[in-house]
């Protein structure tokens, strides 16, 4: 590490900071890479060394690092009314406006917006309204949720419940009871030799009736899962998923959550995943792109057949008892209303569709390269996995052995990507350019020769 300098910021950050996801004893030996400022789709560490932001941060910088609307839009906020809460009957206008754009906004008829500040408080909301729901309609034993391996949903304790993926749950004692896994939609890793692409998607509509049945459908409230699975590795379900997916959940009343924590406001090329894939949802959470991730905020959208039961317990046991103090903040809601502008004004989503066409196509390009097994995405997010034969699909030694390699040499290169075990991913802000794509590209290439030259492949 570099705390042979004294009082360097990479030494004091070891010192004092403990970090989200990281293996605390590797940041103690080799310190953090510190940022210190952004522009567009780059940010530059507090070495001067700049670096292509290819992952939008956490999935959720889609207006790039230096959008100085949304600024304005937050240092008015701040000058009018820095705070203010939405809880017991007090409210204020960004909080109305933002409810109204988004139950407009929303694909499939959304009654009520629920303000939280994170992706896993939105979903732990999601359940706790279900469960309350449950008691509001005298069936309090239906509150199992389904949820599918290689989800990812957030780590409060419901949210990481949900998820499905083993750090999420290791060494934690989760999942907790009542919390339900089913398969994912990964074709190409998942699928039975010689399985077609329809008889996989009909194998997991039909292991996850079988789920229900055994469970008994009396006692399953809903089903979660992301339109495309992002931390899960970008799986881009295949091609009729959700339509056999909500048969059997309508079939046997289970309402369906759509996570649109990464999917929404633009990234698969329309304003939410669940238009991109035909999807019907009862609750949609709402986060990082719905405010460019530039102030924390997150919604819950839910329908009538949600918010009717509930508004009526509500009345009669005298208050719906949950909420987060800073939920609906207005300078959140005052950012999120101006990126959803943003969006709109500057046609982002036909922007995407457009770059996003063109990094598919050179990802695609890429999968040539003897490293790659697969090339999946749509819109401006995708992944390569990385293998060391194709045929096999087998692994570099441990899992994620390649991944680490392939997304270091790309940091070398000045690009930041992230591997999820051996799946690397791309998320860029959505207002790359096709010549900073082609530049991602390149730099992509050549630490993928570089990763297979160091490996002796
Ligand atoms: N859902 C999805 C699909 C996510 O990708 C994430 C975060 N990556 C979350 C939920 C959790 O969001 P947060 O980290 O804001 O709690």
């Amino acid at each position: 590490m570099k705390d042979d300098i004294p009082n360097s910021p990479e030494a004091r950050d070891a010192h004092n900071l403990m970090h989200p996801y990281t293996n605390a004893r590797k940041l103690q030996s080799d310190g953090p890479l510190v940022i210190e400022s952004g522009e567009g789709i780059y940010v530059t560490d507090i070495h001067g060394n700049r670096y292509i932001e290819a992952m939008s941060g956490l999935w959720s910088a889609g207006l790039g690092f230096s959008e100085k609307r949304l600024v304005a839009a937050a240092t008015k906020q701040l000058e009018v009314l820095p705070f203010y809460h939405v809880f017991s009957q007090r409210s204020h206008g960004p909080a109305i406006d933002l409810a109204e754009k988004l139950v407009n906004l929303a694909p499939v008829p959304m009654s009520k917006a629920f303000f939280t500040n994170s992706g896993s408080e939105a979903n732990d909301t999601a359940v706790k309204m279900l469960w309350y729901r449950a008691h509001a309609m005298g069936t309090p034993e239906k509150k199992k949720i389904i949820s599918r391996l290689r989800g990812y949903h957030g780590v409060t304790v419901a949210a990481a419940s949900m998820t499905g993926l083993p750090y999420n749950h290791m060494s934690f004692g989760l999942p907790l009871p009542g919390f339900l896994h089913t398969g994912s939609p990964h074709y190409w890793r998942d699928a039975e030799p010689d399985e077609s692409e329809a008889d996989f998607v009909a194998r997991r509509a039909r292991e996850l009736e079988e789920l229900i049945l055994a469970e008994g459908p009396e006692t399953i409230a809903a089903f979660i899962g992301e339109p495309v699975l992002g931390g899960g590795g970008v799986v881009v379900p295949p091609k009729g998923y959700w339509q056999a997916i909500q048969a059997v959940l309508d079939k046997y009343d289970i309402l369906l959550i759509a996570d649109e924590v990464i999917c929404g406001f633009g990234r698969t090329g329309n304003m939410f995943g669940t238009e991109t894939f035909g999807m019907k949802p009862d609750m949609m959470t709402l986060s990082k792109q719905i405010t460019s991730s530039y102030q924390p905020f997150s919604a819950l959208l839910v329908n009538d057949r949600v918010f009717e039961p509930i508004a009526d317990e509500s009345n009669r046991i005298g208050t719906f008892g949950h909420g987060y103090t800073g939920g609906g903040h207005p300078v959140g809601a005052a950012v999120a209303l101006e990126t959803l502008r943003i969006i709109e004004e500057d046609n982002l989503l036909d922007h995407v569709r457009r770059v996003g066409a063109h990094m598919q196509a050179g990802l695609a390009e890429l999968a040539d390269h003897p490293l790659v097994g697969e090339h999946r995405g749509v819109g401006l997010i995708a992944a390569l996995e990385l293998v060391t034969d194709k045929a096999t699909k087998a692994p570099h030694g441990k899992p994620g052995a390649l991944g680490g390699i392939a997304s270091a040499r790309m940091q070398a290169h000045g690009v930041i990507s992230r591997n999820m075990t051996d799946a690397l991913a791309f998320c860029p802000p959505m207002i790359v350019t096709e010549a900073e794509v082609d530049e991602i590209l390149a730099r992509t290439k050549l630490a993928l020769d570089e990763t297979a030259e160091e490996i002796g492949a």
